[in-house]
């Protein structure tokens, strides 16, 4: 079985690769930064040696790179799983964030996807199964401040993910958009969690996993998980 989550160089992506790679999938990983992916990819060959764990740099906000992503990842195997994770948080408000937020941030968090998944479905759909999961955030779900071009990008996600799962239900594809609550990442660096007041990635990852595992007619449209305190 073979696994390919996006952004997985580190915090949420890293551990749902680590997750599926503990489970014996085969991972394909995916970011931008060579050095960064191939310490990951490294680091999860070594505590799980019979596994294949590939690895691509790319810019998936780039449409090209992402389509050459998705036809290298063909090559490695049959996908199995997609998680579209790779993502990028900037604050602001809508009417004054810096001119290009909102383009940088759709770019990273909506069309990486949506080129990825592109490229991967026919796949997919030729083998009547498949489960693509995508990383939206409780930022897709209602507005903040702050929130800005981020929260238009991860509700642009939820309406891919939504148009998505109507269209490939009867391919038995599964589709789950997922809604976290704050997780405790490079995107929270400086962030005193001592008191665990936030989320872990791993309980992404585990949470993920454990969707990815049910019977083949059984699809979890949305999963939204926040801190048990809720939201900061
Ligand atoms: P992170 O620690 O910053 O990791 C992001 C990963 O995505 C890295 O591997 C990064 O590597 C990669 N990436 C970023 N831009 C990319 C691009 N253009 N092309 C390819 N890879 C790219 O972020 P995280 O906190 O784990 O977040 C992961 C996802 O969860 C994101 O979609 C985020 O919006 C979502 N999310 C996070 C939280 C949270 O509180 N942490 C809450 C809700 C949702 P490079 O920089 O080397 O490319």
């Amino acid at each position: 079985m073979n696994a390919i989550i996006t952004g997985s160089s580190k915090g949420i992506g890293k551990a749902i690769a680590m997750k599926f790679a503990e489970a014996g999938y085969n991972v394909c990983l995916c970011s931008r930064n060579k050095e960064d992916l191939e310490k990951t990819a490294g680091e999860i060959q070594a505590h799980f040696k019979k596994i294949k764990v590939a690895f691509m740099p790319a810019d998936l906000s780039k449409k090209e790179e992402a389509i050459s992503f998705s036809s290298w990842c063909l090559v490695q195997g049959s996908p199995d799983v997609l998680v579209n994770n790779a993502g990028t948080y900037l604050p602001g408000n809508t009417v004054d964030e810096p001119d290009g937020n909102l383009e940088m941030l759709i770019g990273t968090n909506l069309y990486s996807a949506y080129h990825v998944t592109r490229g991967l479905v026919e796949a997919m759909k030729a083998n009547g199964s498949g489960h693509i999961f995508n990383i939206c955030s409780v930022a897709a779900l209602h507005a903040y401040e702050g929130g800005g071009g981020y929260s238009i990008s991860k509700f642009a996600l939820n309406g891919f993910s939504q148009n998505l799962r109507h269209e490939l239900k009867k391919h038995k594809i599964k589709v789950t958009a997922i809604f976290p609550g704050a997780v405790f990442t490079d995107s929270w660096k400086g962030f005193d969690n001592s008191d665990a007041r936030i989320l872990e990635a791993s309980d992404i990852a585990d949470i993920i996993f454990a969707t990815s595992q049910l019977s083949p007619q059984a699809n979890v449209d949305e999963i939204v998980v926040r801190p048990v305190l809720g939201d900061l």
